[in-house]
């Protein structure tokens, strides 16, 4: 996967750009674009909103669900419902989610943040009798062990679910295609993300894990 590519914005303006309305809300006109929120595909038709950014390659569009936005950046979703940026769309959708639903995203979204540990983390194995996702050698009682990310399907739903490893078969398992962990700034991430592993211990996992670039 490129990131590069994707933090490119993906519409080219075709008006002059003072031209350009803030937001816009619209069905995904093809399957090409991914959500600057989720990093995932926008199938084509699912509701997205497009925020206008002035980048280095020009003035454009980052793409995001619409739902992904909501839970992000409810904000911006606020503006552009008051801007009733669907109107601006080549193709306006026949039907948006009422702005109250997608509140509740946000709200859901952020009881969730308060009571979950964000992907990765690391923290110490509460008993010897889980295995590594990825060895499937048990982890050791009280050593640490590593949540990777795993995408999930529910029916047409995608989530990700913690997958345990240990340090040293996280590089890896992190390449696994199912894996939806960055490998990017990992050491940072995880250390951000943890919070109950004794700092000595924290470190050593990491030198374990080793330089995943
Ligand atoms: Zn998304
Ligand atoms: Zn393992």
């Amino acid at each position: 996967m490129s990131e590069q590519q994707s933090d490119t914005p993906e519409q080219k303006p075709d008006a002059p750009e003072e031209q350009l309305p803030p937001y816009v809300i619209e069905g995904a006109r093809s399957s090409r674009a991914r959500c600057k929120t989720c990093r995932r595909k926008i199938d084509k038709g699912v509701l997205r909103i497009g925020i206008l950014i002035e980048g280095p390659y020009g003035t454009g569009y980052l793409w995001h669900h619409l739902k992904c936005a909501a839970r992000k950046q409810f904000e911006r979703v606020e503006e552009a419902y008051g801007a009733e940026a669907w109107n601006v769309a080549k193709e306006p959708p026949s039907k948006v989610p009422p702005l109250d639903s997608l509140r509740e995203l946000r709200d859901k979204s952020e009881e969730r943040k308060a009571t979950r540990k964000e992907i990765p983390y690391a923290e110490l194995a509460p008993s010897g009798r889980a295995r590594c996702k990825h060895c499937d050698e048990l982890i050791e009682k009280g050593s640490v062990r590593i949540a990777l990310g795993r995408t999930v399907e529910f029916g047409n739903q995608v989530r990700t679910a913690p997958i345990n490893v240990h340090p040293a078969c996280v590089a890896e398992a992190i390449q696994a295609e199912d894996c939806d962990t960055e490998s990017d700034g990992f050491a940072g991430t995880l250390r951000a993300h943890t919070l109950e592993v004794p700092p000595e211990q924290l470190d050593r996992a990491i030198a374990e894990i080793g330089n995943l670039e």
